[in-house]
């Protein structure tokens, strides 16, 4: 399975700034000894060897996710801000302009995860179909009530992509193109769903976000440690600190910690925090990165957990 990340941000687009783009260009030179400067390569492996909040940034976009199964075929996780940019991407390919099927899963329909479906290119093509999977008997209503002519130029069936709706009954395994695909309701508001992809050499890859996992939650915590338990890629809800995710109870979002105990539980092999709160900037989000890997070490120092921060790019292989 192939899965790169388009969108990260949590409830709302956050476009970098010119006084954040000035303070890394003044960090990255104060840093930098007259040898680095030396050649067009020396400079290159200088600003590869800077942290990300240097030499790039985490991203802007919200959720969402493509999924590549090993025949090359294209499950995407939500529809944030972050999958217009995708749909550049895909154009690229010659079936998305041509004909193509598209597998879409759809976590809940908060803003957050469905601005981008009226910019992605390749639902502009009438010989393109998309699937619609949800735990949401609903989706189709609640895609078409964000664009009423008030709202957006075209409505949403007048989208020329064919549609196609399948409810996924939670719980319940689905084969679909390849991959064994189930879902799980987490607490967030007004509910969304964790989705879990399978391939025939069993690699499993979770994604849950938009999910509140309090100290009550814990109380009930045996069910989710099943359905988490030896995940190869777990990505997980963690837009607050530990301090913040107690001041923001039933806002519907997890803390680094929370995620990395849970993962040590169920023994997952990697854990990538997700949903970054849209006031954090880079800084803060490598200062967050450090502070969860140096939370797994107190708590599980022997433990093979590895944790990664998602940043807009991010692919991963399993
Ligand atoms: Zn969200
Ligand atoms: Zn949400």
């Amino acid at each position: 399975m192939y899965i790169k990340f388009w969108g990260v941000r949590g409830s709302i687009a956050t476009a970098i700034v010119k006084d954040e783009v000035k303070m890394k260009l003044e960090k990255a030179l104060a840093y930098a000894s007259p040898a680095d400067l030396l050649s067009p390569e020396k400079v290159d492996e200088y600003i590869e060897s800077l942290p990300l909040s240097i030499k790039g940034t985490f991203g802007g976009n919200t959720t969402c996710i493509e999924v590549r199964n090993k025949n090359n075929d294209v499950f995407i996780i939500d529809g944030g801000t972050g999958l217009a940019r995708f749909g550049h991407q895909l154009m690229l390919e010659e079936r998305a302009r041509t004909g193509m099927d598209i597998r879409m899963f759809v976590t809940h329909t908060h803003w957050d995860h469905i601005q981008g479906i009226m910019f992605f290119g390749p639902f502009y093509i009438p010989d393109n179909k998309v699937h619609f999977y949800s735990s949401f008997q609903d989706v189709k209503d609640r895609l078409r009530y964000q664009t009423p002519p008030t709202h957006f130029p075209i409505t949403f069936e007048d989208l020329p992509v064919q549609k196609e709706f399948h409810y996924m009954p939670e719980g319940v395994e689905m084969a679909i193109d390849g991959l064994t695909v189930s879902s799980k309701a987490v607490r967030h508001p007004g509910t969304a769903y964790s989705y879990k992809f399978k391939d025939k050499y069993n690699k499993t890859f979770i994604f849950c976000s938009d999910a509140e996992f309090n100290l009550d939650v814990i109380q009930d915590i045996i069910p989710f440690i099943e359905y988490f338990k030896d995940a190869d890629v777990l990505v997980f809800d963690t837009q607050y600190t530990f301090s913040e995710s107690f001041q923001k109870i039933d806002w519907g979002h997890s803390s680094a910690q929370m995620a990395t105990d849970i993962a040590i539980k169920s023994n997952v092999k990697k854990l990538i925090l997700f949903h970054h709160d849209p006031s954090y900037n880079d800084e803060k989000m490598d200062a967050m990165t450090i502070q969860a890997l140096k939370y797994k070490e107190l708590m599980a120092p022997t433990h093979f957990l590895e944790i990664e921060t998602a940043y807009e790019g991010l692919e991963i292989n399993i």
